[in-house]
């Protein structure tokens, strides 16, 4: 496919949006306008000698097979990797396929790692039971300390993990600093950015190694595909995250590669959008005489406001609330919403309410829910793509049933 390669136009100096619409794009033969789905599992050569020689070296515009790389899957790793500031980009079947890859790809027996406690509850599992079989040994800090980061890093600590914003907490980690901390003993950081948002992301300014994405999240954004992505440097992605990844089958399916190429065309507008609702409603929420608190990180009532709005324009998608009046109230609550869907994902076009402690948060023991701070009263508001007034008016009936 002489042409394939020739057509990707250079997008040095476009702004985002130019980019999210044109970056990686490889053209066909055909000059399809739409970016093509090669929904193939292998590729054939010419010849026995072709063959050969793409084993012995594989050309950047050239593949073997879809566990390996695929053109569908390679535009949206460009894209990707584009948007968010770093030289390449490895696509992964889903989140945690992608942490997983992260870690798995960069850690052996003995080493030693630093993360935040307050995780989503696969990446906890990950580092507590999976890493921890291999003996790989796990410190956790309250990431909001930076005094815990620094007591807890040790010469020899080999890596440092956590959500830039966590989930469901929405506790803000000064990244910046956490990465010189871990450079400062050579230990790799790994970032979880998925809150955050890629566009939202200061990932690569701050110096984080790899930035991880569920791009079944924001880059989806509309509850389809699964999907992950691991950003960095290219001698971290085509090395030991391509090499841990292409032999354990992480891979994304092209299929999904496709769709969640196609979504970041819109993911500027979307995430944009839903910032500005969420920061509405919070507005709208705080000193409501039912709650306890409106938590949104880049809106005056959270406690790390000012770091928050140093690090980024807008502080996502999601907010959370605390009901007064535990869980009854918080359940009756959420039954009395119209347009919320309940559900236990976030980022849709779909606004969703999730009840942490009562669904993805469940299995943790009460210390641990108390520790992090998921009340019975905690819901988190995932704010989607509908007209901001009607969501405030849904919400405020509902809390008007109190
Ligand atoms: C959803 C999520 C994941 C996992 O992503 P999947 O695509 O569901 O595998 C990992 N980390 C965080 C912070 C998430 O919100």
């Amino acid at each position: 496919m002489s042409n394939a390669k020739s057509n990707t136009k250079n997008t040095t100096g476009w702004k985002t949006r130019t980019k999210l619409v044109h970056e990686g794009i490889r053209r066909s033969q055909y000059g399809e306008v739409s970016e093509a789905l090669f929904l193939t599992q292998g590729f054939v050569y010419d010849t026995a000698e072709a063959a050969e020689e793409r084993f012995v070296s594989l050309g950047e515009d050239e593949f073997i097979y879809a566990r390996y790389g695929n053109p569908t899957t390679r535009m949206f790793e460009d894209r990707m990797a584009s948007l968010e500031g770093y030289e390449d980009a490895f696509a992964c079947a889903s989140g945690m396929a992608a942490v997983n890859g992260a870690l798995m790809a960069l850690l052996k027996a003995g080493d030693h790692v630093v993360s935040s406690r307050a995780l989503f509850g696969s990446c906890l599992y990950i580092l507590e039971e999976v890493l921890g079989r291999f003996g790989v040994e796990i410190t956790l800090v309250d990431g909001t300390d930076l005094d815990a980061w620094r007591a807890a890093i040790r010469p020899d600590t080999a890596l440092v993990f956590l959500e830039s914003i966590s989930n469901p907490t929405l506790e803000v980690i000064d990244l910046k600093a956490v990465c010189d901390l871990a450079h400062a003993v050579d230990a790799k950081v790994v970032v979880d950015n998925a809150m955050c948002t890629p566009i939202f992301s200061y990932a690569a300014e701050a110096g984080a190694d790899l930035s991880v994405y569920s791009t079944t999240k924001h880059v989806d954004g509309q509850g389809r595909c699964l999907g992950g992505m691991i950003c960095g440097s290219r001698d971290l992605i085509r090395g030991p995250i391509e090499a841990y990844l292409k032999h354990t089958g992480g891979a994304m399916s092209p299929f999904h590669a496709w769709v969640q190429l196609k979504s970041m065309e819109t993911l500027d507008l979307r995430v944009r959008q839903q910032a500005t609702t969420a920061l509405a409603v919070a507005d709208a929420l705080d000193g409501h005489p039912a709650l306890n608190a409106v938590r949104y990180p880049t809106h005056k009532a959270h406690p790390q406001y000012d770091l928050a709005k140093s690090q980024a324009e807008a502080g996502g998608t999601v907010l959370t609330i605390d009901v007064k009046g535990g869980k009854e109230a918080c359940f009756k609550f959420l039954n009395a919403l119209e347009i919320f869907t309940i559900s236990n994902n976030f980022a849709d076009a779909k606004s969703i309410v999730t009840h942490p402690a009562t669904t993805t948060h469940q299995r943790l023991p009460q210390e641990q829910k108390d520790t992090l701070g998921i009340t019975p009263g905690m819901v988190r508001v995932s704010l989607g793509l509908e007209d901001p007034d009607d969501l405030i008016a849904d919400l405020r009936a509902a809390l008007d049933t109190l």
